[in-house]
């Protein structure tokens, strides 16, 4: 077999170490279970309008770090989309992140920062960011007991099903909490999506003569010759699936989130006037609703004006059979992450890596980063 490096998944994490590896001259092979390449990335149009539809949930690219924008800027432009996100509190529209206007429509008051900073101290109560030991402390921290049960504490328990003190602070510090009225969702210095699409993207990646990629093939069948069981301590692997799928669950499962999505194509022009609502009250069972159009108000003379396509987001947790999108990461599944690192390390010449191969909630530049590092650090290549 004329294989330098198997890669196991073809989401941004392989892609990025194929595409470096085939630069580097390797003959790289990519196995892809599913039907399309670029995991939970991929988008398609949706036929009837054409509207690009991010058929994994909306998938907005942001990064601060200079290599890898320098980087995914080789395979795509992006447009000038910025990303912003309202929320929809019993029967009232406000703006996220929790921003001084949040705060000043909530408590309907004209509060100046300084006003806002100390009010939402006293009513974080004796929690402080620096101490908080997990979500319900952290959010409660940042923002104070009434705003945190507004636009948190029910979302996170549709999002989660897990009880917030048991789920990290992490998940709420990913949202910028503001004294001003920027509510640009995102922090980062570069922000934007895929001028020509997700798909085009991650297909520009896979496009070099050293890489070979073969779709609907699973690492896991024996019955194909590029299995787990065939291949293991042949060649050097990357596995980006889910590592308890690896070692057959050994060490029990580790607990996943996937997504299910009701998508609607509507004889309205537009539905909800942006990109992103969410719904964080208990009484509406999905989560948020995407209206696709928005993401792309520059490509509007494609796009029909009297049609648009929404798709509402519910959660639950992952069966086997699912595909996987969040890491629960309570203290159960950490106890289980480690067990798992301790087997990985036993594994000859396979590198574990991606959202799903290291049980992390990376974004996507952060997985694009980790590949680079990996592809420095394991196989001594440049970025
Ligand atoms: N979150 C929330 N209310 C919101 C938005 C987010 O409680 O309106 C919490 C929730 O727990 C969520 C986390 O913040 O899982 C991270 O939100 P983000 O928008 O980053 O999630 P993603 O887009 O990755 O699903």
């Amino acid at each position: 077999m004329n294989i330098d490096l198997l890669v196991v998944g073809s989401g941004f994490f392989g892609l990025t170490i194929a595409e470096r590896a085939a630069a580097a001259g390797r003959k790289v092979t990519v196995i892809e279970r599913r039907h399309h390449i670029g995991g939970n990335a991929y988008s398609e149009n949706e036929p009837e309008t054409g509207i690009e539809v991010h058929r994994y949930g909306a998938h907005l690219f942001h990064t601060s770090n200079p290599t890898v924008w320098e980087y995914v800027n080789r395979f795509t432009t992006f447009t000038n989309y910025v990303h912003r996100v309202y929320s929809t509190h019993n029967g009232q529209v406000y703006a996220l992140p929790v921003n001084l206007h949040t705060i000043n429509q909530f408590f309907q008051a004209a509060y100046t920062p300084d006003e806002a900073r100390a009010l939402v101290k006293e009513q974080a109560g004796e929690f402080d960011v620096k101490t908080a030991r997990n979500f319900e402390e952290k959010g409660i921290a940042l923002v104070g007991r009434p705003l945190f049960e507004a636009f948190f504490r029910d979302y996170t328990a549709k999002q989660w099903q897990t009880e917030p003190h048991k789920l990290s602070g992490d998940i709420v510090s990913r949202l910028p909490v503001r004294y001003n009225y920027d509510n640009r969702y995102f922090n980062d210095t570069w922000e934007g999506l895929p001028t020509d699409g997700y798909t085009a993207w991650l297909e520009r990646m896979a496009d070099h003569p050293n890489i070979e990629v073969k779709l609907n093939v699973d690492f896991f069948d024996e019955s194909q010759p590029l299995s787990k069981k065939a291949l293991v301590g042949q060649l050097p692997i990357v596995y980006t699936g889910p590592v308890d799928r690896y070692f057959d669950y050994a060490e029990g499962e580790l607990s996943w989130r996937t997504l299910d999505f009701e998508e609607e194509v509507l004889n309205v022009g537009d539905f909800q006037g942006t990109p992103v609502m969410n719904y964080p009250d208990a009484d509406v069972p999905f989560t948020r609703i995407h209206e696709f159009k928005h993401f792309h108000p520059e490509r509007k003379d494609v796009y029909p004006d009297d049609k648009t396509v929404i798709m509402r987001e519910y959660s639950r947790f992952a069966t086997r059979e699912d595909e996987p999108y969040y890491p629960v990461n309570t203290s159960e599944d950490r106890a289980g992450l480690l067990a798992y690192r301790e087997l990985a390390k036993g594994e000859k010449d396979v590198h574990f890596g991606g959202r799903l191969g290291t049980y992390q909630y990376l974004d996507m530049h952060m997985a694009i980063g980790s590949a680079l590092s990996m592809w420095r650090n394991d196989f001594g290549g440049d970025a």
